[in-house]
């Protein structure tokens, strides 16, 4: 078949198939159309398989076809877009090879940097000095391309007379998580997309974190050595054809008809729970409660959208504060294998703003480009991040957005954008010095900003202490499944697991009963109201936010048992993961109460009505002896309402820190 014939061959299947579609775009002045290849398939297979093969050549002929319509004239470059290609086309980042370089292929992947759009030369025109023909030159590498000869035998110079330019846009796409196996590392690639695929209404669908599928032409180009020169490496890239956004509200994980069924069964057997938790993390001893509440996490609670457009998140946030050497890390990389789509990340080696997005040089285009952190690669999956207290400043306070709004914003260069970022996270990191003071408050051993721990919905600190009974059972348990790595046989799969997640996320939703409502009710007021007041302050012991754990907690309660309805025991569950949460890290050893206070300012409330005390001493004095205070008489006043010196010690420094007084000579203060 030649040209032509080819030609004629589309023009007829447009004529027969695509009719109106082409009379819409020319009305609605689009110089595109998006062509099923199915359709084309059923029309003229042979011509279709030749397009897999050769689509550089087939594709133009596509084009001429169109072009032979009435067109109107300012309808220039038109371009035919395929989309459904068969499934041996699709193939895996890491599987590309030269051998499938010209042909026309699919990749799938999350779009992890993008660059701006700018113009970029299609073809060039120039005139022969000597016998005055005009040549075209097609402009595909990156280098500016002259004609090297030209048919009258001339070589060397000729006259630039015009160039042709479109928009232009290069992404880097990156295989999805959920589609390598464990502790694989994604391979990248980069797309070359043009003309109305980088028009403002496509380009959305490209934003980094996106998934896509990119149907396109594999392409070869040459690396351009230092001096100039051409390498014999060639860099390969992907010009598309198409671009088509997956729809990610479901978790890509097959469940057959088999395995529903099996999934129904265990939420029927009464040890449903246990079972589940036995087999979330078999190889690391104890921790129940914890993993208990990072099962609840992987299930989730409900994503709700209001009528006033108001959004709360479902997922939850997770924190484990710990001793060295707790197995937080190995928590950590056994629920990225069980999640359904996962990233695990770890602090030291998270670089600049490499878990939100940043703005980086862009090496494939020239200029800026858009690059998606690992928050924002794992939108509606889950980000294990280790270490969380060797992240520098910068990148944690990037990430309250993040945890709370469930976007990133960015605003650099000439780049502002704000990416969706519906990810759970769970976090690790180690107390201040390494090592938790058991007899210190454990609040003021978290080295994170408070702002940034009042994110997380539940907190676990791990204290590694000498038990005798404890330490013979872990070190039973780690010294046999070192004598016998497969000594241990969990009730469930990991692989049943990751689909039971799965299952349960897609298909879930339950609603709040009003019997948990009321039980949360009761719940939240009553510890509201529970703090003993001391020097006329209460403690606040939980605020809204712990309300909205609660609620997510009992919601994910429900959707483990597959139950559409939040009964008043999903409630009571929530609460006393949340109950033994706060208490880790939440009781005022003072008072005995859970103070929520402690958590999220670091100071709790006894330490509060203290300081209050104390200034108000400090307010008497001045108005007694003047405006400088010698350290002395408030210990003594102190002493006789019953505070100890080390008590006034601790508050004067945290007035000096927080600039409330300071020490004009030393042993006396002074108010500011
Ligand atoms: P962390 O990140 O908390 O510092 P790691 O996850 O690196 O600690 O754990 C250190 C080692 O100790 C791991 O090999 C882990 O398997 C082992 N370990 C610690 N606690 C337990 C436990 N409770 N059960 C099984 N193994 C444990
Ligand atoms: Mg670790």
């Amino acid at each position: 078949m030649d040209a032509t014939q080819q030609i004629s061959k589309f023009q007829e299947f447009f004529e027969d198939n695509y009719h109106a579609e082409i009379l819409e775009l020319i009305r609605k002045g689009n110089s595109f159309i998006i062509v099923d290849f199915v359709k084309f398939l059923k029309y003229d297979p042979g011509l279709s398989s030749l397009l897999l093969d050769y689509p550089e050549e087939i594709i133009k002929a596509a084009e001429i076809a169109i072009e032979k319509f009435d067109l109107p004239s300012n309808m220039k470059n038109f371009k035919v877009r395929f989309i459904n290609l068969p499934k041996n086309q699709k193939i895996m980042i890491k599987n590309i090879r030269s051998e499938h370089i010209e042909k026309f292929l699919v990749v799938e992947g999350v779009v992890r940097q993008k660059s701006d759009v700018r113009p970029q030369v299609t073809t060039a025109r120039f005139e022969c000095p000597s016998c005055g023909n005009v040549l075209s030159v097609i402009q595909l590498e990156k280098s500016f391309k002259e004609p090297s000869r030209c048919g009258c035998g001339r070589k060397g110079k000729f006259r630039l007379l015009s160039k042709e330019f479109v928009d232009a846009q290069g992404i880097v796409l990156e295989e999805a998580s959920e589609d390598l196996e464990g502790g694989e590392q994604p391979k990248r690639m980069n797309i070359f997309l043009s003309q109305d695929l980088v028009s403002p209404l496509s380009e959305k669908k490209t934003n980094p974190g996106s998934k896509i599928i990119i149907t396109g032409i594999l392409k070869e180009v040459p690396v351009e050595l230092r001096n100039g020169a051409k390498s014999t490496r060639f860099e390969l890239l992907i010009e598309a054809n198409s671009v088509e956004s997956i729809q990610e509200d479901f978790y890509e994980v097959d469940i057959s008809k088999e395995e529903e069924e099996k999934i129904l069964e265990l939420a029927k057997d009464p040890k449903y729970l246990t079972k589940i938790i036995s087999s979330i993390a078999p190889s690391i001893y104890g921790y129940d409660e914890i993993k208990k509440a990072i099962l609840f996490q992987l299930v989730g609670g409900n994503r709700k959208k209001r009528a006033d457009g108001m959004i709360t998140r479902g997922d939850m946030h997770v924190l484990l504060i710990g001793d060295p050497g707790a197995a937080k890390s190995q928590m950590l990389k056994r629920m990225a294998i069980i999640a359904p789509k996962a990233r695990y990340v770890s602090g030291k080696g998270v670089t600049g703003a490499g878990l939100t997005a940043s703005v980086v040089k862009d090496e494939f285009m020239g200029g800026w480009a858009l690059e998606a952190g690992a928050l924002v690669l794992a939108n509606k999956g889950f980000c294990m991040i280790d270490e969380m207290d060797k992240m520098s400043p910068d990148d944690r306070s990037a990430m309250h957005e993040a945890l709370e709004q469930q976007t990133v914003s960015i605003s650099k260069a000439n780049i502002q954008a704000t990416l969706r970022c519906e990810t759970a996270v769970l976090a690790a990191a180690n107390p201040k010095f390494g090592r938790f003071d058991p007899y210190g408050i454990i609040a003021e051993q978290i080295n994170l900003p408070p702002a940034l721990i009042n994110r997380f919905d539940l907190i676990f600190a791990i204290k590694d202490l000498p038990e005798e009974e404890k330490d013979n059972k872990i070190a039973k348990h780690i010294l046999e499944l070192h004598q016998d790595p497969n000594i241990i046989h969990p009730d469930l799969s990991t692989e049943f697991l990751r689909k039971y997640i799965a299952y349960v996320r897609q298909k879930i939703k339950p609603q709040l009963t009003s019997s948990a409502i009321e039980e949360l009710k009761k719940f939240y007021v009553e510890m509201r109201n529970s703090g003993n007041e001391e020097g006329g302050i209460k403690a606040v012991p939980i605020s809204p936010r712990q309300l909205e754990a609660l609620v997510r907690l009992a919601e994910a309660s429900a959707k483990i048992r597959l139950s559409d309805k939040v009964s008043r025991k999903d409630a009571k569950r929530a609460i006393k993961i949340l109950h033994f949460s706060l208490s880790q890290i939440g009781i005022d050893p003072e008072t005995g109460k859970i103070d929520i206070d402690r958590i999220t300012t670091g100071i709790s409330s006894s330490q509060r009505s203290n300081i209050i005390r104390i200034r108000e001493m400090i307010n008497s004095l001045e108005n007694k002896i003047g405006k400088t205070i010698p350290i002395d008489d408030i210990v003594n006043e102190a002493e006789i309402k019953g505070i100890s010196e080390d008590v006034v010690e601790e508050v004067i420094e945290k007035l000096k820190r927080s600039g409330d007084i300071f020490e004009p000579k030393r042993g006396f203060v002074q108010k500011i």
